[in-house]
């Protein structure tokens, strides 16, 4: 048998974990006393295949057999259900919508342009006059990330595996043909480490020398607001043909809201409103907390585009979103680190995207050919116009490894 010891227990980890320990021993490592404490535990929980660049989209698609029929006793609900996203082009967006509108009718479930009516139906708070012109993109679906998370968790201990939390990895050596990491819980060591470690995984890369690949961690602010009790749809309101849509009676069915320029998003959550600003504000890696203007700025934005008049935030939290240049997942074996694998740059997609990407780093750390190529998520890829010259990554690895 092998061991495989994995930096992080976001869904990212998880996700590897449970497909690696199909063929080994998994020692998943994670240094918060709750797994899913940072990006997992903070997300918007949407399922979108109108979303991200074509690989990120890719992923999306590869990810949905799994979200849409998991393995037998894997969840006790559905880990998908329906929502749609409903795009509003504000005034002077319209060559941008025309841009989304062409694009999302190309999605394995394509978009369609919706008239103010039913707007109104779908969403009766939006505000009209503020939009000109609306799509909506009718397969997009709330994820429950809690059960997603927690299967693959369960997963990894089903088949022999530990997860151990408050195990912050401090250092990440390689001698002798095994990776070992000393944590705040004890030695560990596996011929193979998946860093998986979300906004740190660059950090967690430097500890083991490995260079790194240029993640920029963004914060991205979200909130709850209140509805007003008299909101939401009549009971006997007529749902335009699309069995889609999630059909219940009220706010709890809307779609979710953004607009063309991706400015702000809302959707309903349990009885309220979760509102975004869609922030992006580069940070260092951390336990990040909401800035009160992007707060104020989510507010506006909403109150802008609805009829709504908010009084009180109800709860506001952010988290980070960690990128790389081309906005695309890292994933892959470091070519200057045997066995050291990368999982990382899950961006705002890591949701989502998790059994694909899980079961590819699964792949890479196994080495076993999948039915897909994946060499456009390599860490190598594109790794020059990053990190500067030649030169200086041949200096940056000889620092290192000598
Ligand atoms: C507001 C917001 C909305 C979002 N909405 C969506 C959405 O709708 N859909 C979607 O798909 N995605 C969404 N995302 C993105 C999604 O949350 C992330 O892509 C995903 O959670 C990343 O998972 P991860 O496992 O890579 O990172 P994380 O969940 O951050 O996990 C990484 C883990 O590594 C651990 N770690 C770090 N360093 C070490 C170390 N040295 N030793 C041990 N452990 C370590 C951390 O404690 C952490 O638990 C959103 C994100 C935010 C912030």
């Amino acid at each position: 048998m092998r061991n495989f010891l994995i930096v992080g227990g976001g869904v990212a980890g998880a996700s590897a974990g449970y497909f690696l320990a199909e063929s080994g021993t998994v020692t998943l490592l994670e240094m918060e006393r709750v797994p899913g404490y940072h990006a997992t535990g903070r997300s918007a929980a949407l399922f979108s295949e109108y979303f991200g660049n074509p690989a990120v989209r890719a992923l999306t698609t590869a990810s949905r057999p799994f979200l849409t029929t998991p393995p037998p006793g894997f969840a006790d609900g559905p880990l998908l259900t329906p929502r749609g996203v409903l795009t509003l082009c504000p005034v002077g967006a319209a060559e941008q919508f025309a841009e989304m509108l062409a694009d999302g009718l190309a999605a394995p479930t394509p978009v369609r342009e919706i008239g103010h009516d039913e707007v109104h139906r779908l969403c009766p708070i939006v505000r009209s006059g503020w939009y000109s012109r609306a799509m909506l993109k009718p397969a997009a679906m709330d994820i429950d990330v809690d059960a997603l998370h927690q299967g693959f968790l369960r997963g990894i201990r089903a088949r022999g595996g530990q997860v151990i939390t408050s195990a912050r990895v401090r250092s990440l050596s390689r001698r002798g043909g095994l990776w070992r990491a000393a944590t705040d819980a004890g030695e560990f060591a596996a011929p193979i480490v998946v860093n998986a470690a979300g906004a740190w995984a660059d950090e967690v890369a430097a500890l083991a020398g490995v260079p790194p690949i240029g993640l920029r961690p963004l914060r991205r602010t979200a909130f709850l607001v209140d509805l007003p009790e008299d909101i939401g749809l009549p009971e006997n309101t007529e749902l335009p043909e699309n069995t889609d849509l999630p059909q219940g009676v009220g706010a709890a069915r809307w779609p979710m809201v953004t607009d063309v320029a991706d400015t702000f998003y809302f959707k309903p959550e349990s009885g309220r409103l979760l509102v975004s600003p869609a922030d992006a504000t580069p940070m260092p890696p951390g336990d990040v907390r909401p800035d009160d203007l992007d707060v104020a700025i989510g507010v506006e934005r909403l109150q802008r585009a609805t009829t709504l008049e908010i009084r009180s935030v109800r709860h506001a939290w952010a988290g980070l979103r960690s990128a790389v240049a081309d906005d695309t997942p890292v994933i892959g074996e470091a070519q200057d680190a045997p066995g050291f694998v990368w999982l990382a740059a899950l961006s705002g997609y890591g949701v989502q995207t998790a059994p694909a990407v899980g079961r590819i780093a699964a792949a890479a750390a196994t080495r076993t050919p999948l039915d897909v190529a994946y060499d456009h998520l390599s860490p190598e890829r594109n790794h020059l116009e990053r990190h500067g010259t030649p030169m200086s990554r041949a200096a940056f690895l000889t620092e290192r490894w000598k």
